[in-house]
């Protein structure tokens, strides 16, 4: 069990979840197929129909032999996620589904769609060791990591229902992703950045998702970060930094004694300098613990000159935590003051709060 307070990077050892497709690199998959007894050409087909039209049944295949389909579907594509249950809001433009891993893990994704664009909100590990105190997933500790294929096979769900017309506005596609679901993506280094290929190389490769709108966030573990910028794929980086001074932040996010808010920053510009791309600084506001004005000046004073976004976060609410939103007006206050100091910044949504399926609120408790 975990000591309370105690941060989690090693992920628990639990049995490996079966061995599929999307595991592989585009050579691997040849060689699975080998291995099978199958032409190698036969790996891109399959590609292109698991990941370029988001085909699982594998009856579907029609270019290839009936016992080839079987074997492949029977060997590499097992069921990794069993929708446990699905929730909507916003007239069915917000659905937070929940899944059941093979071991019987649980873990939730969002998808949310926008007059011009569909976010796919999904979890990199069931559970998480970060120990934030006012998130929800946070408190209930690291189950596991997830694996590559289950992660992307969350994003494959979504993309499933959209074709299939389930998601009101007719058809249509995963535009965005964010890795804000549950869990430390960079504290699942491999697997993330496996899923990240996946989704953003071209068809037969991945999905073809474009690297802009994939986002990777974090709590800024940073030699992970590193690793991130010298690594590639170029996908947004986002912050969660929630406080300017490290007393405060020592308490809000627990990784903060072992990489501070300088050393947070200064490898978040790294990032943004080898990739060209505006850095995210998540600010989940908390009525009077991080909203005061003199904290978005100093927040204002490290983030002056940079390539930055701010995002805003009211905080939502989750059980067992005495923290609320701030009041309106330090909310007017706190973004105003970093407008004036010329840090573009956005106040999010709370999309999916009334399902539990909003920043932070994410625990996978069926009840
Ligand atoms: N572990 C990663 C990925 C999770 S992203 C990370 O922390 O960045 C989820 C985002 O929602 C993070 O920015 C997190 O700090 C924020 N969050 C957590 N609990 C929240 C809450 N109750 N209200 C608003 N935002 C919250």
């Amino acid at each position: 069990m975990p000591v309370p307070g105690e941060l989690v990077f090693e992920a628990p050892r639990r049995g490996k979840p079966p061995a599929h497709l999307l595991d592989l690199a585009p050579e691997e998959r040849r060689t699975a197929l080998l291995e099978l007894g199958l032409p190698a050409f036969r790996a891109d087909q399959v590609s292109r129909h698991v990941l370029g039209r988001h085909e699982d049944d594998p009856s579907a295949w029609t270019d290839l032999p009936a016992d080839a389909r079987e074997l492949v579907a029977d060997r590499l594509l097992p069921r990794l996620l069993t929708p446990v249950r699905s929730i909507d809001c916003d007239s069915g433009t917000t659905v937070k589904t929940v899944w059941r891993l093979h071991d019987g893990a649980l873990v939730e994704s969002v998808l949310m769609r926008y007059p011009d664009r569909v976010t796919m909100c999904i979890s990199s590990q069931a559970g998480c060791g970060m120990n934030c105190p006012f998130c929800a997933t946070g408190q209930g500790g690291l189950t596991r990591n997830l694996s590559t294929a289950e992660i992307v096979e969350q994003v494959l769900a979504g993309a499933r229902a959209l074709d299939r017309g389930e998601v009101p506005g007719g058809p249509g596609r995963v535009s965005n992703i964010v890795f804000m679901g549950m869990g430390e993506p960079l504290a699942n280094y491999r697997a993330v950045v496996g899923a990240v290929r996946r989704l953003v190389e071209p068809v037969p490769a991945g999905m073809g998702i474009s690297a802009r709108g994939v986002t990777v966030s974090t709590v800024g573990l940073v030699p992970r970060i590193r690793d991130l910028a010298a690594e590639g794929p170029p996908v947004t980086l986002a912050v969660s930094l929630h406080a300017p001074d490290d007393e405060l932040r020592d308490s809000l996010v627990p990784v903060n004694t072992r990489w501070n808010v300088s050393e947070v920053l200064d490898a978040a510009w790294a990032y943004g300098e080898a990739t060209r791309r505006r850095v995210s600084i998540e600010y989940a506001l908390i009525k009077d613990i991080n909203d005061q004005a003199w904290r978005a000046e100093l927040l204002a004073d490290l983030l002056a000159g940079h390539l930055v976004h701010v995002n805003v976060i009211p905080l939502n609410p989750t059980p067992g935590s005495q923290w609320t939103a701030s009041r309106p007006e330090d909310e007017r206050t706190f973004v105003r003051i970093l407008e004036r100091r010329g840090i573009p910044v956005t106040v999010r949504d709370t999309r999916g709060r009334e399902i539990d399926g909003a920043c932070g609120q994410l625990a996978a408790i069926v009840d």
